[in-house]
C-alpha cells in the first residue's frame, strides 16, 4: 500500500468509527447500521452485523421469558400424562422440576410483573392470583403422590386446565395491559431479572 491508500485506509476507519459510536447513538439509532464501504469504494447500508459483538445485541423481554417458561410447563405436563407408573425415579425427576418451575415462574410473575399493572386492569392481577393459588393447592397434592395413579393424574388434569387459563388470560389481555403501561427498554431489563428472580424461589 502506498501512503495515499494508508491514509485514505485510516480515514475511513475513523469516520465509520464516529458515525457508529458518536453519530447514530446521538440521533438515537443502533450502532449496527453503520454506513458500510466495501473495497471497492461502492457505499452500502446493509446493517454490518458481523462486527457487532453479542454484547450490543438487546436483551430477551421478560413477556418472551414467560412465554417460553409456559410452553416448558406444557410440554412437561404432556409428559407426565403419559408417565408409566413403573419408572417411579424418572417420573419423581419430571414431575420435580416442572414444580420447581412452576413455583419459581409464579413467584417472579408475583414480584416483577404484575406490580407493572395498577388501577383499572388490577382485576386481570386479582384473577390471575387466584390462579396461582389453585396451581400451588395441586402441586402440593401431587406432590404427595404416588405419581400415575388415577387420582393422580385427575389432579394433573385439574391443574392443566388452570394453566392453560392462566396462560391464555396472561398472555392476552396482561400482556396487552402490560405493553400499554411498560415501555420496551423497561421489559427488556426485565427479561433476565425474571430468570433470577425465578431462582430464588
Ligand atoms: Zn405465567
Amino acid at each position: 500500500m502506498n501512503k495515499i491508500t494508508i491514509f485514505f485506509y485510516i480515514l475511513k476507519l475513523i469516520l465509520q468509527n464516529v458515525v457508529r459510536y458518536i453519530y447514530l447513538p446521538s440521533k438515537g439509532l443502533p450502532a449496527l447500521m453503520v454506513l458500510n464501504v466495501s473495497e471497492n469504494g461502492v457505499e452500502n447500508t446493509m446493517p454490518d452485523k458481523e462486527k457487532v459483538p453479542g454484547s450490543d445485541m438487546k436483551e430477551e423481554s421478560v413477556l418472551t421469558v414467560i412465554k417460553s417458561d409456559h410452553e416448558k410447563t406444557s410440554k412437561e405436563i404432556k409428559q407426565l400424562e403419559a408417565v408409566k407408573p413403573g419408572d417411579a425415579a424418572a417420573n419423581n425427576m419430571t414431575f420435580t422440576g416442572l414444580q420447581k418451575e412452576l413455583l419459581g415462574h409464579m413467584h417472579a410473575e408475583e414480584k416483577l410483573v404484575f406490580p407493572l399493572i395498577t388501577n383499572d386492569e388490577k382485576e386481570l392481577i386479582k384473577d390471575a392470583l387466584e390462579e396461582h393459588k389453585k396451581i400451588r393447592d395441586s402441586l402440593k397434592k401431587l406432590s404427595k403422590g404416588p405419581i400415575g395413579t388415577p387420582a393422580w393424574l385427575d389432579e394433573l388434569k385439574t391443574m392443566k386446565k388452570t394453566i392453560e387459563h392462566h396462560v391464555k388470560e396472561e398472555e392476552g389481555p396482561i400482556f396487552t395491559a402490560i405493553r400499554k403501561k411498560v415501555d420496551a427498554a423497561t421489559l427488556q431489563r426485565l427479561g433476565p431479572q425474571f430468570k433470577l428472580e425465578e431462582k430464588k424461589e
